[in-house]
């Protein structure tokens, strides 16, 4: 969004002023059973000025940045770009959700630089850690066991893709640091 930097809920209520409530982007999204508001609603409820009720939602975190909405958008929306300004607003604002979602996003760069690809025991090991709740970490033990079983959790780091992606990740540290 190159809106108003100063005022993210300004930029996003300007930016979906023009949404006509088709409902394309929550028919088009892949997240949307995950959100507990849907995309259509939740450009709604920003057009109204209701953005405690917009930052309470976990919507926008469930969002992959996967731009099936903003492609789709009859009115040409930047719906994904919105979506990613949520998640800079709630992280300036620090919601709570902000520190779930930054606690995995940092975990998850972090895996990636050192592994070139996800560890899963290596992301959640970390993740857990630094979220410092046992209760957490035992809610994880059913699905890790089914994942586990199914051969889908790797518990010991591969060593042949390590470090490929840093280059990567550093080169984005250093746009974002720009920006
Ligand atoms: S697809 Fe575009 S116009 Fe339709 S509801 Fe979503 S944001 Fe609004
Ligand atoms: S960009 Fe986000 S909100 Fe839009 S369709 Fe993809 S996951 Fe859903």
């Amino acid at each position: 969004m190159n809106g108003n930097r100063n005022d993210p809920a300004a930029e996003l209520r300007e930016y979906m002023a023009a949404c006509m409530q088709c409902g394309t982007c929550s028919a088009s999204c892949p997240n949307a059973e995950f959100m507990d508001v849907s995309p259509r609603r939740l450009w709604r409820l920003a057009q109204l000025d209701r953005m405690d009720d917009v930052l309470a939602s976990r919507t926008f975190w469930m969002c992959s940045s996967c731009y099936s909405c903003m492609l789709r958008c009859p009115r040409g929306l930047p719906t994904t770009r919105a979506m990613q300004a949520l998640k800079r607003l709630a992280a300036q604002q620090g919601a709570a959700g902000a520190r779930r979602g930054q606690a995995f996003c940092r975990a998850f760069t972090e895996n990636v630089e050192r592994y070139g690809r996800v560890q899963e025991g290596a992301l959640m090991n970390t993740y857990l850690r630094r979220r410092a709740n046992p209760a957490l970490a035992l809610s994880y033990v059913p699905l890790g066991w089914k994942l586990l079983r199914r051969g889908k959790l790797h518990l010991l780091p591969g060593s042949g893709h390590k470090g490929r992606l840093a280059p990567l990740v550093n080169k984005v540290r250093e746009m974002e640091a720009r920006s």
